[in-house]
């Protein structure tokens, strides 16, 4: 195969929008150069699952080259973008440059936290395999704290989970979380009281999963409150210095665990491309 004269298509971001696009080319008189700053592609919605050591990070991360083995057109290279020029066409990466005839952009998004610096230094977000092991690794240690700590508020705050935003990854992260602490952890503590421990919900909004029918709105709600997680509504935080959780109405809640799951924005390579942004950063097309 001749592939100076065939098109170059360097498609940017192996996550489902590269993916699917890199896949649906196979076959197609085009060379592609598909680009990540992993090597491998993480199948974002089951991160939560990471978070309550449900599973473990090689279940949700399949390695790019293993996946594209057989697809001639294709090669894969690890490396993070950081400018891409349209008028010459060429992207800028890892201290070099690539040139392309179609550029395909599919950078995904990641945590906004609006601004709300404590919360991003003091939070557990679940957006990466880093930032969900992390979230595990952190739950796990407060849990062995707790079980030994003699102090009841120390022991009740190292066992406060709060979750921050009622859409899909909050309800899904805080009911899993609730499953995690009556299924397994009351078997692996035996010497601890766990009805001390509490998982809430916050949502700054008067609705969880806003974006659904009232119908199904309202049974999120029971299910979550059948596993026992309270769930707060209208509750705007503020302020998060890793042990006081401060609301917009000045009210405060002690607890060691605070995962943000309340915004996502597009990935910041979208901030340095001179296009027009709508909200979230979103790029106009
Ligand atoms: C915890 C969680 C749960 C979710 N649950 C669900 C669900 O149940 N159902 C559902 O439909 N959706 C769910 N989603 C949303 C879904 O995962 C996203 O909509 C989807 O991943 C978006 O696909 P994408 O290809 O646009 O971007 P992504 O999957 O984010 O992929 C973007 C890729 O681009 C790469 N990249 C970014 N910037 C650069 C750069 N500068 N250089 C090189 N590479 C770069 C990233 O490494 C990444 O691999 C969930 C998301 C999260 C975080």
């Amino acid at each position: 195969m001749n592939t100076q004269k065939l098109p170059h298509i360097v498609i940017v971001g192996a996550g489902f929008g590269g993916l699917e696009t890199a896949q649906k080319l196979a076959g197609a008189p085009v060379q592609i150069t598909l680009i990540d700053r992993h090597n491998y592609h993480l199948f974002q919605p089951l991160l939560y699952q990471i978070a309550i050591a449900g599973l473990v990070p090689s279940q949700i991360a399949y390695p790019l080259r293993t996946i594209f083995r057989r697809q001639k057109n294709l090669t894969f290279q690890m490396g993070e973008v950081s400018a891409v020029d349209f008028e010459s066409r060429y992207i800028k990466m890892n201290g070099s440059v690539m040139a392309y005839d179609y550029l395909v952009l599919a950078v995904g998004g990641e945590t906004n936290f609006f601004g709300l610096s404590t919360v991003e230094e003091n939070g557990f977000q679940l957006k990466s395999i880093e930032s969900a092991t992390s979230t595990r690794n952190h739950m796990l240690r407060m849990f062995e704290q707790a079980s030994r700590e003699v102090d009841p508020d120390k022991r009740k705050a190292l066992l406060t989970f709060v979750v921050v935003g009622g859409g899909p990854t909050g309800v899904e992260t805080a009911g899993a979380l609730a499953e995690l602490i009556t299924h397994v952890m009351t078997k692996d503590y035996p010497e601890m009281d766990l009805g001390e421990s509490r998982v809430l919900l916050l949502e700054a909004t008067g609705n969880v999963m806003a974006a659904y029918p009232d119908e199904l709105r309202q049974s999120t709600m029971e299910l979550l409150e059948s596993k026992g997680v309270e769930i707060l509504l209208n509750a705007r935080l503020t302020d998060y210095n890793g042990r006081t959780i401060t609301a917009a109405d000045g009210s405060q809640l002690e607890a060691c665990t605070l995962i943000w799951t309340a915004g996502v924005r597009s990935a910041e390579l979208t901030d340095r491309l001179g296009v027009e942004q709508a909200a979230s950063r979103l790029v106009r097309v």
